[in-house]
This record gives structure tokens, C-alpha cells and sequence, in this order.
């Protein structure tokens, strides 16, 4: 989809005042303005003793100029630079590594400064350019087929982690772009999916200022369709983010059944589908245009059967549903095949039979670990959980350091 339908079509190419890929994240203990949405940097340009509108300078420089330099702002006043510079900053994670797959899928490994790290992923096809976003330093929610689940779980992303990993993004892209002298004032990302490492609604304080500021049109101002949260089924939190925030929303569903899902899925446990799809219908709330995504990841002989397909039938039936194939991205220690195509093409086939539109999504970024569960980051496990796997962490199982290009 082209940029046009947002207001961020004046994106300017990179400033050079731009600083990429600084050692980790500032220990100064200032405000990081990535973490404000625009109603709490007017409250904090206020309390610096500046007027409300300088937020909204700040926003068009930061988000659409793509300037993190106070001095290269220059309509703000000298003496509002220097007040910024002593009390805020504009952080930047470090890159890592930097990659991109035969099929353009780009990934990056950012660091945050603490000895964590995290992976985005960039996702091009045709005129849609969709950056996968993590929400979280690894995951605790532990489903069964997941690479990010074997790695343990650290801690939340602020805000600004959130943030700063479109914003990093985005530039990175615009360079490249540049680069091969394609002077476009489209953004390169069009979509973002809160898919990458996490779960996002066990981090919502953080992760609704960070909507706010992808879907405002004084920043990233992509349109509320998208932006979409993808969740394993945190129920009481897809209400409290439905009351906060309209962006589109995605399940992690995986199995039909609560008997299979339980299994995949041990979120499950707490909250079971039947309150999950209430969750889910009263999200849609009657809406006409709204629909839920619910992904499922196929399993060879797992969740792949005939039956599975009619059990996800009666369990959407009625519901305003998009359902995503996923075909299962291996990964060493897996425990689990990705389904064959025939197995795929027949599941897809008895969905469509039984009403639901249905989607069976291209595999991208194999050669690099980029698809979809396989992000790993490279995370300071507080969970212990990789104690329990063999598993490889980042780095160990096929992505070659000499791919990185910064
Ligand atoms: S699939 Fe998502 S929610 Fe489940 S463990 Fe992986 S990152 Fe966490």
C-alpha cells in the first residue's frame, strides 16, 4: 500500500545530523522524548518552562525531518535547544547486526545498552513495506513452537525502545535507499505489526503512548488499520487496549481446541477460548469494518488435520474473521515439522468451503531466521528458561555476522 493514505508522505530523506547505531542507550537518566506521546511532551515542554506548541515542533522534527540533534532544529530558539539538551535526549539503541534475506525480508539485531537485545524485521512486498516491532526483551508466555519462548524473558521495552526501533528503521531504509539513488519521500514502512519478540499487551503502559505515536499524524501517521497488535490471548488487557486505543488486532490461535491450544499456547490455561472470543467480539463491538486476524502456525500432524480445520471452522463461525496460515519455521530443538503443502493447501481449501476468508502467508527472511517465530534476540534470561533448551541463541544457527553492513 502506498504511503499516500497518511499524512507522512513529506518524509524527508536522512538528516545528517542523524546519529545511528551510538553504543547502546544513554545512561544520563534524561527524558528520552521517543517515550512521549504528543500529550505527554506538551506536558513536558510545559514543564520545562516552554510554550505547548514547541511539542509539536519537536514531533515534525523528530518524526518527519528525522532529526534527534537538538541544534539541528532550527526553529526553535537558542535557549530552547539548550534547555533540551540538558534535560532530554532522543535515544537510539545500537545496531547489532544487520541482514537481509535473498527475498529482501531485513532484520536487525538492536542492542539496548544493558546486555540485552532485540530483533525488528523489515518486510517488503510490492508497494507494503510491514516492520515487524518487539515488545518485550524475550518472552515469558513460553508457547511450545516458539524460538523467542527458548531464549527466556528479561524485561519490557519502555516506550522509547518501541519507538526507537521504527524510528531506526525507518531511516536505516530511507539510507538505503539513497544508496541506490531512489529519492522517494514515501515512508518504506507502511504497516507495523506488534509481532516481533514479546507479548505486547503484557507490556501495555508502554505499548499504547507507542501506538498513540505510530497512528499520530504529527509522527509516524499510519492509519489505525495499520497497526496491528498481535496477542496470545491476554483477555482483560485486548479490553483495556480496545478502550484506550483503536488499531487493528491480531490472536495468536494456533489450535481450535482448548485441549490443543493448551498445549501450544499455555496462556490458554488462564484464559480458555471461550473468553478469548468474547474478548475478541467485544473488540469488533458490532462494528461492521472491524475483523480480528487470528494467526495459526501450521504444525505437521499437530494442528494440520482435517479435523483442526473443521474445529476452526465452528469455532470462528459467525465471527468477523481473517485467518493467517503460517507455515512453521523450524528452528534446531523445534520439536515440531512445518506442515506439508499439500497438508496446507487442503487446510486452507476447507476453511474457505466453510465461510472464513482465509490467508496462507508467503515464508520470508528463511536464509537469515527472520520469519515468523524465529526471533531470538540475544537476551540476559532472567527466567531461566534456557537452561531448558539446547537451543542456539542469535548468531549460532545460520546467520552469518559478516552479513552485517553496519
Ligand atoms: S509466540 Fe509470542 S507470546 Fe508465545 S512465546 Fe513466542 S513471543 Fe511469546
Amino acid at each position: 500500500m502506498p504511503q499516500s493514505d497518511t499524512s507522512s508522505t513529506h518524509i524527508l530523506k536522512p538528516m545528517s545530523a542523524v546519529v545511528e547505531g551510538k553504543a547502546g542507550w544513554s545512561k544520563s537518566g534524561k527524558t528520552n522524548l521517543f517515550s512521549l506521546n504528543r500529550q505527554a511532551l506538551e506536558q513536558y515542554v510545559v514543564s520545562l518552562g516552554e510554550k505547548p506548541y514547541r511539542a509539536r515542533q519537536l514531533l515534525q522534527w523528530i518524526y518527519h525531518k528525522g532529526a534527534i540533534d537538538f541544534e539541528a532544529m532550527s526553529d526553535l530558539s537558542r535557549s530552547t535547544r539548550q534547555t533540551l539538551s540538558e534535560h532530554a535526549a532522543i535515544e537510539l539503541p545500537a545496531v547489532e547486526f544487520d541482514s537481509t534475506a535473498s527475498d529482501g525480508t531485513r532484520k536487525w539485531l538492536f542492542g539496548l545498552g544493558d546486555g540485552n537485545s532485540i530483533e525488528t524485521v523489515y518486510i517488503p512486498e510490492g508497494n507494503r513495506g510491514t516492520l515487524c516491532v518487539s515488545s518485550q526483551v524475550g518472552c515469558a508466555l513460553d508457547c511450545s513452537f516458539c524460538a523467542t519462548a527458548r531464549q527466556g524473558f528479561n524485561r519490557n521495552l519502555t516506550t522509547g525502545e518501541i519507538i526507537a526501533q521504527v524510528w531506526l528503521a525507518r531511516h536505516l531504509l530511507l539510507k538505503h535507499r539513497l544508496s541506490e539513488g531512489v529519492d522517494s519521500k514515501s515512508s518504506p514502512i507502511t504497516n507495523v505489526v506488534m509481532m516481533g519478540m514479546g507479548e505486547p499487551l503484557l507490556n501495555l503502559t508502554c505499548l499504547i503512548p507507542a501506538l498513540d505515536l505510530m497512528m499520530d499524524d504529527l509522527s509516524f501517521g499510519l492509519s489505525k488499520r495499520k497497526v496491528t497488535v498481535s496477542t496470545s490471548g491476554v483477555v482483560p488487557a485486548i479490553d483495556k487496549m480496545t478502550a484506550a486505543v483503536d488499531c487493528s488486532l491480531a490472536v495468536s490461535l494456533h489450535a481450535p481446541t482448548d485441549t490443543l491450544r493448551n498445549e501450544l499456547v499455555p496462556l490458554n490455561r488462564k484464559y480458555p477460548l471461550r473468553e478469548l472470543m468474547a474478548a475478541c467480539r467485544r473488540y469488533v463491538d458490532g462494528d461492521r469494518k472491524k475483523h480480528v486476524f487470528f494467526e495459526y502456525v501450521m504444525l505437521a500432524g499437530v494442528n494440520d488435520q482435517p479435523k483442526h480445520a473443521r474445529q476452526l471452522v465452528s469455532l470462528l463461525d459467525g465471527f468477523p474473521a481473517k485467518v493467517n496460515l503460517i507455515p512453521f519455521n523450524p528452528f534446531p530443538g523445534a520439536g515440531y515439522e512445518r506442515s506439508g503443502k499439500a497438508a496446507i493447501a487442503r487446510f486452507h481449501q476447507m476453511l474457505t468451503a466453510g465461510g472464513l476468508l482465509t490467508l496462507t502467508r508467503a515464508t520470508r527472511g528463511d536464509d537469515i531466521d527472520a520469519a515468523c517465530g524465529q526471533l531470538a534476540g540475544d537476551i540476559d534470561d532472567r527466567s531461566r528458561r534456557q537452561n531448558k533448551f539446547s537451543a542456539p541463541r542469535f548468531g549460532e544457527s545460520g546467520f552469518d555476522k559478516s552479513e552485517a553492513s553496519t
